[in-house]
């Protein structure tokens, strides 16, 4: 494939500035029956409606490089409303930068109107609006194709292509870049990253999940705006994490984003437990990240609960040791600590209730599952985070927390028949609970006039 892009682009002469590479028929990979029919679609109706209207981004990179895209996306000259209008079953999302949905049966194609640079004399409040920082709380002033590129990311993700002539066009030289393997940013790195701090999390993703390497200016820039990461609203950022770690190369995002020190932002009390490392955090969160990958590339299912509550135990683990100092029951420490540790880590990457709940009962479950005589395991086994806890507990005995023997006791208990269970259960020694020293109730003091 890569061999073919430099065939490529050798034989087009060098485009005048502001002028496309042109890439014709049958001179790149790309057909259009490689495009989805909504995606298509949208583009045959925008076309036929008079506006210009072409595949972007993610899309044709992905096709370039001979993978399967995740989505197509769609850029135009059409406005919002216009886009609205033409299509029955679309509606307008976004305030920061407004995109539009059309359903085309069961898919959902994102169409964006091109973008153009804040110039002042372009400026209207309600479309252009930038933080003291200068980061863009407002993006949804419009513009041509050539402006468009050059506000898009990186220069492997400025590529548009048209289904019906079938040619691509390379506005910021990404076929380059691609040929090279590189994660190039357009315009100046620092002033690009200031606009939109997620682009450096954007570039440490397509690095780790397309093998690329950052060139060096995008790279280095990466140093002196990491900080800025923290003024990304929280709910953008979980969506951003769940992005970086469930495609597929968790484990080198993880590596990547700790080079960069970005780990540190998002998840600062995780980045303070590893620098303290002294046994087992860093292996525990590499083999989990590992095991995710895993389980993506085999189409199975991961939880982002599963997920934070592997990022957050190292974290859990250093508050609980300093709760433990004041002598509470385990239960009660960990209760504590989870409480604490969820409620920081929201301050900077929101994550919903919905898995801020199951992420504690896993860790709970790794006070219940050694404690299993008799009944207890039955019960166990039917707790609905089981599967979720026991996993856990494997992972800790992997990455040597603690000893191996209770992962595989509770393997063998679920492949076992009931009258094994039976006996697998009443054979085991209740772990001995500490005994908590009564307080003495003090002795009423008679009154002294007795
Ligand atoms: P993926 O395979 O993850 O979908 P993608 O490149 O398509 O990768 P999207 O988030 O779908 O990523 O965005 C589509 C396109 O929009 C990008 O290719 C890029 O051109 C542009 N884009 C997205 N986010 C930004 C950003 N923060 N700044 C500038 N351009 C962006
Ligand atoms: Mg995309």
């Amino acid at each position: 494939m890569l061999k073919k892009l430099s065939k490529i682009f050798r034989r087009n002469n060098p485009p005048a500035a502001d002028e496309p590479h042109i890439i014709s028929s049958g001179r790149h990979p790309l057909s259009p029956k490689q495009i989805s029919n909504g995606a298509r679609k949208v583009v045959e109706q925008l076309s036929s409606d008079g506006y210009e209207a072409y595949l972007v981004g993610g899309c044709v990179r992905d096709l370039m490089l001979g993978l399967k895209p995740k989505d197509f996306d769609v850029a135009t000259d059409a406005t919002p409303e216009q886009i609205n209008q033409l299509f029955r079953r679309s509606r307008i999302v976004g305030r920061r930068f407004q995109i539009v949905h059309v359903r085309m049966g069961s898919e959902i194609i994102e169409v964006t109107t091109f973008r153009a640079h804040h110039t002042n004399e372009k400026k209207n409040h309600n479309d252009s609006r930038q933080s003291a920082k200068g980061m863009l709380l407002r993006d949804n002033i419009f513009g041509s194709i050539n402006e468009d590129a050059s506000r898009r990311d990186f220069t492997m993700n400025a590529l548009y292509y048209h289904p019906q002539d079938n040619s691509v066009y390379d506005y910021a030289n990404g076929l380059a870049d691609i040929e090279q393997r590189l994660i190039h940013i357009i315009g100046n790195p620092s002033d690009r990253y200031r606009e939109d701090p997620v682009r450096m999390l954007r570039a440490i993703r397509f690095a780790a999940k397309l093998g690329f390497k950052i060139e060096a200016n995008t790279a280095t820039a990466i140093t002196g705006a990491h900080k800025l990461l923290a003024d990304i609203p929280p709910a953008r950022l979980f969506d951003e994490v769940l992005k970086l770690l469930m495609h597929g190369q968790a484990l080198a995002t993880f590596h990547l984003l700790r080079e960069y020190q970005l780990f540190g932002i998002l998840f600062p009390a995780t980045e303070e437990a590893l620098t303290n490392d002294s046994g087992y955090y860093q292996a525990f969160v590499e083999i989990a990240l590992t095991n995710t990958d895993k389980r993506i590339r085999s189409g199975k299912r991961v939880t982002p609960a599963f997920l934070f509550a592997a990022l957050l135990w190292p974290a859990l683990k250093e508050r609980e040791k300093q709760f433990g100092q004041s002598g509470g029951s385990p239960i009660y420490t960990l209760q504590q600590a989870a409480g604490e540790v969820t409620a920081r880590q929201c301050q900077r990457v929101a994550i919903p209730r919905r898995f801020t709940m199951p992420m504690k009962e896993i860790w709970e479950l790794q006070l219940r599952l050694p404690r299993r005589a008799g009944s207890q395991a039955f019960r166990l086994l039917e707790n609905k985070r089981f599967r979720a806890g026991y996993d856990f507990l494997l992972l800790r005995e992997d990455a040597g927390e603690i000893q191996p023997g209770l992962g595989d006791w509770w393997t063998d208990f679920q492949d076992a028949d009931e009258s094994k269970r039976e006996s697998m259960a009443s054979a085991v020694q209740q772990p001995a609970k500490k005994r908590r020293r009564r307080r003495k109730k003090p002795t009423p003091k008679k009154p002294a006039n007795e």
